[in-house]
């Protein structure tokens, strides 16, 4: 916490309804966190669910009543388990899927395979197949491989509904590795090969062309830049769909001010209506924006170490969350039970990197080894980025609501690691 913030700034980053208990303790969702990680263990990642089934509904009412045939598709990717896809699902999402896994365990989240819309700059022939064959109802070609690859997969006499990937050709203020809308993107076509593809695919029997597609990147903080995304792909012509794919930016620290789900659909159905065919279906692909506000990560402090620097040290880190080493994302952090202000230190890790890093230079109040550190929003791609390095266990995923706290993901076993090595 920067040390200007105070400890209402610090709760405003948390989900909607988190306040603080008589004795100071964070509560989310109705459930104390003290409670929670006694339970559950830590490091945990704590969702509240009400946050986010209000998020999905907000969605879709931003658009829907701007632009009527609109549909929402959540960008799994961000949070992609059974559980939280379920939510989408039932709040009337439907689901963006990037491979095989992610059509898997949206299936078994209940989703309509005739409501998936599958991405991948590289798929196989194995995720191609497990596509058609399950139904999925949008293959996203992203390159001319894609089209012979489903050329030779789909069945005679079947049809595949596709939308053509196009790089909209916008340098986007965002992280290197989350701006996928440059003219060098590994993501896509040009539109020139658009075109190609589109005539290929319009000649194809086995494909039908219902539209295009776009995504500028991610971590997006100006609705202009996202707006950019509909010019490129409006100028290929007529089309049922336009794709405009996600990337609105969230508010992970005080400094940083994304616009309101109202600004970007302004912006985007601005665009759109004077763009885009007055009929056509638009679908927008949030993942960030869908899910991270409505987590946080708790974690136990296991040292402090006071010299140049006064290091506090937990039990997760780069198993965890990998948004800060990969994309340099900074995130607030607050003692559970002493919200607000303190002496700086840095948080860090359990891992060999000195990158493994939570955040630096954040205020905390008192801080000591037994003590609940909580980071909020943590909700897009921390779990889905969790891994083993250092023989660590993957981290639980605990939906909170209405004062009950239930586990929709289980921490791994020491046996889950041994488990893969067969000799
Ligand atoms: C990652 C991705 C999204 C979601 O992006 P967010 O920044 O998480 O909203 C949407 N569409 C495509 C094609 C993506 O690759």
């Amino acid at each position: 916490m920067s040390p200007e913030a105070t400890a209402e700034e610090l709760i405003g980053l948390f989900p909607p309804g988190t306040r603080t208990d008589g004795d100071g303790m964070l509560t989310i969702g109705g459930c104390r966190l003290d409670d929670v990680a006694d339970r559950f263990g830590t490091p945990a990642i704590v969702v509240s669910e009400d946050a986010l089934r209000q998020r999905a509904r907000d969605y879709l009412t931003a658009f829907r009543s701007r632009w009527p045939r609109c549909d929402v598709a959540f960008a799994s990717k961000s949070f992609p388990c059974t559980a939280v896809q379920r939510v989408m699902v039932e709040e009337g999402l439907n689901l963006d899927v990037a491979g095989g896994g992610e059509i898997l365990t949206a299936l078994k989240a209940g989703a309509d395979p005739a409501r998936l819309v599958l991405h991948g700059n590289a798929k196989s022939d194995e995720e191609l197949t497990l596509a058609v064959d399950r139904g999925v109802g949008l293959v996203v070609v992203d390159n001319f491989d894609d089209i012979d690859r489903l050329e030779r997969i789909v069945p005679t006499g079947r049809q595949q509904p596709c939308l053509v990937r196009v790089i909209p050709g916008v340098e986007a203020a965002t992280h290197a590795s989350q701006a996928t809308g440059h003219a060098g993107s590994k993501f896509g076509l040009m539109p020139d090969d658009a075109r190609t593809a589109i005539a290929r695919i319009d000649r194809s029997a086995k494909l039908r062309l219902d539209g295009v597609h776009t995504h500028v990147g991610s971590q997006l903080l100006d609705v202009g830049q996202l707006a950019q995304a509909v010019e490129p792909i409006a100028k290929l012509g007529t089309f049922d769909t336009y794709d405009l794919g996600g990337g609105l930016g969230v508010r992970y620290t005080y400094d940083e001010h994304p616009p309101t789900l109202d600004a970007y659909a302004d912006a985007m159905v601005a665009q759109a209506k004077a763009l885009l065919p007055e009929h056509s279906r638009i679908i927008v692909e949030p993942g960030r924006s869908m899910v991270a506000g409505s987590a946080c990560t708790l974690y136990r402090v296991t040292t402090v170490k006071r010299g140049v620097v006064t290091h506090v040290a937990v039990d997760g880190g780069m198993g965890d969350n990998l948004e800060v080493s990969l994309t340099g994302q900074r995130f607030e952090a607050t003692i559970a039970d002493r919200v607000g202000g303190g002496e700086t230190v840095s948080v860090v890790g359990r891992h060999c990197e000195s990158g493994d890093q939570l955040v630096d230079g954040v205020a905390l109040r008192d801080p000591s080894v037994g003590d609940l550190l909580a980071v909020p929003v943590t909700g897009a791609y921390c779990y889905t980025m969790s891994n083993q390095y250092n023989g660590a266990r993957r981290v639980p995923v605990v939906f909170v609501s209405d004062g009950a706290a239930r586990l929709v993901v289980r921490r791994d076993t020491w046996d889950d690691l041994l488990m893969r090595d067969v000799d």
